[in-house]
């Protein structure tokens, strides 16, 4: 199915019969660019019969770009005037209504998604990215892989390994359900308005099987959201609070686990986090 998509001049007349001034608040950046939204998708491999979730769809420009491949959207939008316009502009072009869902929801609490989707492909709210993706990755298990758009800065933290000095606690945490990649970068120009960050798109792929339980996982991002606090400190002393309220408390646990009381959390693999976790 070929999908006219929404140029420049698409996204200004809808926004203005709708009265939408794009706000930062909501992180409101549309991309006016078809070939940007023909690209996500094709780095995602989104294939006919799929079921793909977008978070925040906005005017429809990527909504569209995901539906011309013959996948089914469920497009989850806070701003009750886009939710309300996208059904519309979907139907304009040809696409039979079973194939879009549209749920306006704030993303960070939704629990519940029709068409139990498999793929996750946006260009995400930059302000909420990664609480956003978190609480997808937790809440919807179905969700094996996808293609997200974030500030250029996130992305590089969410695929970097331990060792490195962007590596932090939204690495680690992002890691415990599965492996994150840079996927290519995204020109400021394609989005009205011109944002003053720059973006990429990066991909992810769920391990085959979960690395713990609900509550270890809690446990672990407990102690990962402790290292980074202090990431200059020694974990003996960064995990204190955490471990029994003093170094040799929490050396004694280090130890336990198998990982060196003098090292810092941005040497350690999520796995290391869970080793300790489980050792205290
Ligand atoms: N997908 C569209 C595009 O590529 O042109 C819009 C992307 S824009 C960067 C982010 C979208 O997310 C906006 O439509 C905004 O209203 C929506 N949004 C912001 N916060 C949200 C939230 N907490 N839950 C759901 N949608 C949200």
């Amino acid at each position: 199915m070929t999908v006219q998509l929404l140029g420049a001049a698409d996204i200004r007349r809808l926004a203005a019969e709708l009265d939408v001034t794009p706000t930062k608040k909501l992180g409101q950046n549309f991309v006016v660019d078809a070939n940007t939204v023909r690209k996500i998708v094709h780095a995602a491999r989104v294939e006919a019969g799929e079921r793909v979730v977008e978070i925040g769809p906005g005017l429809g420009s990527l909504t569209l770009a995901i539906l011309e491949t013959g996948a089914s959207v469920t497009a989850v939008e806070i701003d009750g005037r886009l939710a309300s316009r996208l059904a519309q502009t979907a139907a304009e072009r040809g696409v039979p209504a079973r194939a879009l869902t549209v749920v306006e929801h704030d993303a960070l609490t939704v629990t519940e998604l029709p068409g139990d989707p498999e793929v996750l492909v946006a260009n995400l709210p930059y302000n909420v990215s990664v609480p956003v993706l978190l609480h997808f990755m937790e809440t919807f298990p179905g969700l094996n892989r996808g293609v997200v758009m974030v500030q250029a800065e996130v992305g590089e933290r969410l695929a970097a390994a331990p060792g490195s000095k962007i590596y932090g606690a939204p690495s680690a945490k992002a890691a415990w359900y599965g492996s994150w990649r840079l996927a290519g970068t995204v020109s400021r120009q394609v989005f009205w308005p011109v944002p003053g960050v720059d973006s990429v798109l990066v991909g992810f792929e769920r391990a085959a099987e979960a690395m713990g339980s609900e509550e270890e996982r809690a446990a672990t991002f407990r102690l990962v959201d402790f290292a980074f606090q202090q990431r200059r400190k020694m974990l003996r002393q960064a995990l204190s609070g955490a471990l029994g309220g003093s170094a040799a408390a929490s050396s004694e646990v280090l130890e336990r686990a198998g990982v060196d009381p003098t090292a810092r959390g941005e040497q350690l693999t999520i796995a290391d986090f869970l080793r300790i976790a489980r050792a205290a």
